[in-house]
């Protein structure tokens, strides 16, 4: 069955470099060789609802550039419509990630061209989409201005709020689903509650706290429902969370009830934690069975 997804977000080349130790200021460190590899939270929530089977376009940004060809070829490899991604008079965002011995990750993100991600072009995009699924790492314009507008097209909206900002209650409001992993959702809810239920007060009309290991937590006006994940040996959790933003916008348009949808989506990032890197490492449907 084909369905309607639309990503709004961004695309990153993720220069990957194993070292001993971080550098501190003014030093200088060797490390390993650099793996270029195609990242960014929207081209990855994209990839893994192609590999699905889902029908998804991706809207954004990348500049003319090698990182930008990579990125395209990686999106259109996996069947990822490519027509609403712009090529920029700007570089393509770029993730400079160091790892050390531990696992440990430092990210410095150079967005780039997804800085250009406007919000105009959120509107012609919209006919034909069955959900929206919008993330950060482009300007919170566009992003409250998609969700609000899709919310208003009657198309269903999850947002993504990753890395966690403070967005317009209107956008919150306009949401039929708020994702969110634990630390992000305790950034919201602030210190003096741990209650995920309090998610709601913010205004959309369900969320979804993923919980690493530990699966997910669905909140929902009926109250909250526990998703277990399978026990699974790890390798790399690097685009995770991505992994299942795009299960779980795949399952809602393919008209999944939201618990169900969310019962796929720890599968599905269950995998991909299985594996290396972030989007090799999604699966597809026929994996699920
Ligand atoms: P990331 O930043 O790694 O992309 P995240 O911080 O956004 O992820 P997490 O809650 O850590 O979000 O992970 C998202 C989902 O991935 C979880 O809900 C779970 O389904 C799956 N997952 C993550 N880590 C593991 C693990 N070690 N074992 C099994 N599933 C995992």
């Amino acid at each position: 069955m084909q369905t309607q997804v639309l990503v709004v977000g961004s695309a990153n080349a993720d220069l990957v470099v194993a070292t001993q130790r971080r550098p501190a200021g003014g030093e200088t460190v060797l490390g390993g060789d650099t793996r270029t590899l195609p990242g960014g939270k929207g081209a990855n929530t994209a990839v893994a609802a192609a590999r699905l089977g889902a029908d998804v376009a991706l809207l954004g940004a990348v500049g003319d550039d090698g990182h930008g060809r990579l990125l395209l070829d990686s999106l259109r490899g996996a069947g990822v419509r490519t027509g609403l991604v712009r090529v920029v008079d700007r570089p393509t965002g770029v993730a400079y990630i160091t790892v050390t011995p531990d696992g440990e990750n430092a990210i410095l993100v150079s967005p780039g061209a997804n800085q250009e991600v406007e919000p105009s072009a959120v509107d012609a995009a919209l006919p034909g989409a069955g959900v929206l699924v919008a993330s950060m790492e482009i300007p919170l314009p566009t992003v409250e201005h998609a969700v609000t507008a899709a919310a208003e097209a009657g198309v269903r909206t999850v947002l993504n709020l990753s890395p966690v900002a403070k967005v317009a209650g209107a956008t919150l409001a306009a949401l039929d689903v708020l994702l969110v992993n634990e630390h992000e959702a305790a950034w919201l809810l602030g210190a003096e509650s741990a209650d995920p239920a309090g998610l709601l007060e913010l205004g959309p009309r369900s969320a979804v706290v993923t919980r690493g290991p530990r699966g997910a937590v669905v909140v929902t006006a009926e109250g909250l429902t526990e998703v277990p994940s399978p026990e699974v040996e790890a390798v790399d959790t690097t685009g995770a969370g991505d992994a299942f933003a795009g299960a779980l916008a795949t399952g809602i348009a393919r008209g999944a009830a939201l618990a169900d949808a969310v019962r796929t989506a720890v599968r599905v990032a269950a995998i991909s934690v299985t594996r290396h890197g972030a989007q090799p490492s999604y699966p597809a449907a026929s994996e699920l069975e």
